[in-house]
């Protein structure tokens, strides 16, 4: 049902502005509106804080039917998840009451601050800071690559609070967008995802009350690495999705386009691309829900199976949209079709929430 309501949603709200919204690389407004009126745009905010209350499946199912159409769309709810998770995982009940009421309502998104210019698969050498001064905390430095950057009202950032203990010396916050102090660099342009804002965020003396600490002082890179065990499923999803949109695009295709007198369906080198596409797309199904399930439980074996569902779904989302820009031939190489929209858009998904190389050392270090 969950999946029928989302899709019926999508095609009629989110599919017709995709192309635009990717051609314009502007930020999706009508697909945060389709998804906020019907309390979509951040299903994971708990029951007891005001949300839905979808658990992990649930959460997956949603990103993955809005990726499917649209992918730039998909990164609202998930990156809601993603901002506001440390919160829910590691803050006070206080913090959670004050920020998860407005993100469940739809009046502030929530964004993740962990990478910077220095500092990406080795996030840890990080060099953003925090200060203690009296019951505040001061923050310096400059966060790259945050998605949804300018548009979001509330950032869980990890910053250093004592430099001598490298990962164990960072702590997370949340800090406001109207903080004094909080500005934001012009949007990258990109290959794909292009609807989706990505900017840097500078912290320049923003000062905020010592309560705005997630956790205890020296747990923010743990809380950070915790909730990508959970949120890597997510950006599986989002593969998944958009790695479905082009074999659904492509199905429909190959049916219509004739070569040699007939539908270029009846080839059997036709055939045999889209089976192989449709069993690949499977299997990162079952691997990202069987994920999804292990993340609502907690299981003791998430680490390697959030990274491998990513890994694999994101592979796989690759591999599908690029034969699917191949079915469609000349015609999948324009931008008059979306598979190759679809294409540009998967590449992101092998890179953000640690590259496929980084989940491959995680799922090394981590084998069951
Ligand atoms: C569109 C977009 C949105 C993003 N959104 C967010 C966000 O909201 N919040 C956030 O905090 N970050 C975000 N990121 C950052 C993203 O997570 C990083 O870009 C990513 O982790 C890689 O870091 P890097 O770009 O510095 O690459 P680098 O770490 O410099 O890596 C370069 C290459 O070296 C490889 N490499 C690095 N170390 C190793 C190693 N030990 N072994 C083998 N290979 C290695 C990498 O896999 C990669 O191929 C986003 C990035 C993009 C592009």
């Amino acid at each position: 049902m969950l999946r029928d309501a989302v899709r019926s949603l999508a095609e009629a709200k989110i599919a017709p502005y995709a192309a635009a919204v990717d051609e314009e690389a502007r930020f999706p407004q009508e697909a945060l509106d389709a998804l906020t009126a019907n309390d979509l745009h951040a299903v994971h905010v708990p029951e007891e804080y005001g949300g839905g209350g979808a658990d992990a499946l649930a959460t997956v199912i949603v990103i993955e039917e809005v990726a499917r159409v649209c992918a730039s769309s998909s990164l609202i709810p998930a990156v809601n998840k993603l901002g506001s998770l440390p919160v829910i995982l590691s803050g006070s009940e206080e913090l959670k009451k004050k920020y998860m009421a407005p993100l469940a309502k739809g009046d502030g998104m929530f964004s993740y601050c962990l990478s910077e210019p220095d500092a990406g698969s080795d996030a840890a050498g990080m060099k953003t800071k925090a200060v203690r001064d009296g019951d505040f905390w001061v923050l310096n430095g400059v966060k790259r690559w945050i998605t949804n950057a300018g548009v979001s009202e509330y950032y869980t950032v990890m910053a250093v609070t004592d430099p001598s203990k490298r990962s164990k010396g960072i702590s997370a916050f949340v800090v406001e967008k109207s903080d004094a102090g909080v500005s934001f660099g012009a949007p990258e342009k990109k290959l794909g995802i292009k609807g989706s804002p990505t900017r840097e965020v500078y912290l320049d003396n923003v000062r905020i009350p010592a309560d705005r600490m997630i956790g205890e002082e020296g747990t923010g890179f743990a809380t950070a690495m915790k909730t990508l065990d959970h949120t890597r499923i997510t950006i599986a999803a989002q593969a998944l999705g958009i790695a479905q949109g082009a074999l659904d695009y492509a199905k429909g295709y190959v049916k219509e386009r004739k070569q040699f007198g007939k539908p270029i369906a009846d080839f059997q080198g036709i055939q045999f691309m889209l089976a192989d596409m449709a069993m690949k797309i499977e299997a990162a199904r079952q691997l990202t829900y069987a994920a999804a399930a292990k993340s609502q439980r907690g299981d003791s074996d998430l680490t390697f199976q959030g990274a491998a569902a990513k890994c694999f779904a994101s592979d796989v989302a690759m591999e599908v949209t690029t034969d699917a820009v191949q079915l469609l031939g000349g015609y999948g190489y324009t931008r008059d079709y979306p598979v190759e929209r679809m294409m540009r858009d998967a590449k992101i998904t092998q890179i953000y929430e640690g590259t496929n190389q980084v989940q491959r050392i995680v799922m090394a270090r981590n084998l069951p």
